[in-house]
């Protein structure tokens, strides 16, 4: 299968996917996209010099799962729900031509996080539409049908107001956090900067909180949450727990 995970920053992927990921990655085919080049990411470079290291640490995270990686070029804290970043979008899930799209919780604490999740679920409906312009001379071909939308948990599993997000299912990832832990480690510019920013001493242990809270829900040491978008033309199939079995955990409904 082919798989696309995109969430608006550098690491947002690996804080909140790269397990399942990590499971997926030797038998399918992965892309890793996000919107911003993750350029207000830095207590001490430039704007410049951030916005080139992080999509460079993406990139090494992705390729130690053996996937693809494409930054989007956005600026941090300026996406917006526009014409342009729409088709931009729709453009992109043409060229991967996923079966699987993973990306933001559509509820999070910051709103790049919720626009990338409304700008992606806008592109999985929007890409197999065939009168659809993306507007881009050398334009890939409408998609076949709608993917599969599946939604991440929001940052420390909570929405905007603090409550809770209940996940659909959960994927064990237990066997997964080495590499996971691996994968965030790419991003070395990023530790520095959260202790800086977010009140966040450890970047590594945080992660593992959230990873060990999801864990607790189904009785494993460590695990992802995700929703499924299931409205009108979206498949309803529970397409990961095909492809891990027993690993993934339904939760509801
Ligand atoms: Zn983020």
């Amino acid at each position: 299968m082919r798989i696309l995970a995109i969430h608006a920053h550098p690491d947002d992927i690996e804080f909140l996917m790269g397990g399942t990921l990590a499971l997926l990655a030797p038998a399918h085919e992965l892309t890793l996209a996000t919107f911003t080049n993750g350029d207000c990411g830095s207590a001490t470079h430039t704007r410049e010099e951030i916005g080139r290291i992080r999509p460079a640490e993406a990139a090494a995270a992705a390729a130690m799962l053996g996937a693809r990686y494409v930054c989007l070029m956005q600026h941090d804290l300026e996406l917006e729900f526009r014409d342009g970043l729409r088709r931009e979008t729709a453009e992109l899930l043409r060229r991967t031509a996923p079966d699987v799209v993973m990306t933001a919780s559509p509820q999070d604490y910051m709103a790049d996080h919720e626009m990338a999740s409304a700008l992606v679920r806008d592109a999985c409906f929007n890409a197999p539409v065939p009168l659809y312009d993306t507007r881009r001379p050398d334009a890939a071909p409408p998609l076949a049908k709608v993917p599969c939308l599946l939604y991440a948990d929001p940052i420390e599993l909570t929405d905007h107001l603090g409550r809770p997000v209940e996940p659909m299912f959960a994927v064990d990832v237990s066997a997964a956090m080495e590499t996971k832990t691996a994968l965030l480690a790419c991003h070395a510019s990023q530790r520095e900067w959260l202790r800086k920013h977010h009140g966040i001493d450890a970047y590594i242990e945080t992660m593992k909180q959230w990873s060990a809270a999801r864990g607790a829900r189904i009785g494993t040491a460590y695990a992802e949450g995700f929703r499924q978008h299931l409205g009108h033309s979206f498949p309803r199939d529970n397409v990961l727990a095909a492809l891990l079995g027993d690993k993934v955990r339904k939760l509801w409904p």
